[in-house]
């Protein structure tokens, strides 16, 4: 039976490799974009589904996607944006986008997704947390506390769907080589690539492969977790 799957922010970065790795497990994959239409329309022709533009934040548009695409057997909310530099110099208009994508937008998406999985009690949730959403880091403490949004958010929603048979999980990336982090120097990065235990930044894929592990049937006693892909940056 087809399995149809959403990635949203899957034109770039963790979000299309997901979308791929995916695809090569034999799910339909719809990809959502935000600005990125040939590269979002370039995954879409990789993974059998739809390349859907749609702002996370905005929930009219997201309601709007969710009639395109119908029922999920799974969500991924990966779309995300991630700001640097002191609290006391973040514009509030800074902070509440933060919040509006990484955490309302995983909301908007959530509740469109839930009532067809609760209709045939089944379905699966994996959002994107990170290593800062538990241990934050300093010049990120909005970003940071989005993604501890994410965590609480994914553990008390795994508590309410259990019951209707819908697992919700997150991961919490650790440094991963996308465009997300491009602002940082090649200093910064050999620095980061050696705090970690397997001594290397992360890739997409290393993200993508553990999301289509946590997707598959292999994991079907996984709920409420935060697994970490992070080469063992936090142990
Ligand atoms: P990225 O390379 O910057 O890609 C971001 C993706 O999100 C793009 O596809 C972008 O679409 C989409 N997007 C941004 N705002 C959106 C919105 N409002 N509505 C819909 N789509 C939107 O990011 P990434 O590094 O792959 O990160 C993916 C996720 O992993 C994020 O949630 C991030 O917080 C998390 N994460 C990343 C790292 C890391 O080190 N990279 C670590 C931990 C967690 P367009 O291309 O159309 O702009």
């Amino acid at each position: 039976m087809e399995k149809i799957a959403l990635v949203t922010g899957a034109s770039r970065g963790i979000g299309k490799a997901t979308a791929l790795a995916l695809a090569r497990d034999g799910w339909t994959v719809h990809v959502n974009y935000i600005r990125s239409r040939e590269a979002a329309e370039a995954v879409a022709a990789q993974t059998g589904g739809m390349a859907i533009c749609a702002d996370v934040s905005d929930g009219q548009a997201v309601s709007a996607m969710f009639e395109k695409i119908g029922p999920l057997d799974l969500l991924v909310n990966n779309a995300g944006v991630a700001v640097y530099g002191l609290l006391t110099d973040l514009d509030p208009a800074v902070w509440q986008r933060l919040f509006d994508v990484n955490v309302t937008g995983m909301y908007n998406c959530c509740r469109c997704a839930i009532p067809p999985m609760v209709h045939v009690k089944a379905g699966h949730i994996i959002n994107l947390a990170s290593i800062l959403g538990t241990n934050g880091a300093s010049c990120e403490v909005a970003y940071s506390a989005t993604k501890g949004a994410v965590v609480a958010f994914t553990k008390a929603l795994a508590k309410e769907l259990g019951p209707s048979g819908i697992r919700v999980n997150c991961v919490a990336p650790g440094c991963i080589d996308t465009d997300m982090i491009a602002n940082l120097s090649p200093e910064d990065k050999a620095e980061l690539a050696d705090s970690t235990s397997l001594c290397r930044m992360g890739t997409a894929e290393d993200v993508a492969d553990a999301i289509t592990l946590l997707a598959s049937e292999r994991a079907r006693f996984v709920t409420g977790q935060v697994f970490g892909v992070d080469g063992g940056l936090l142990i």
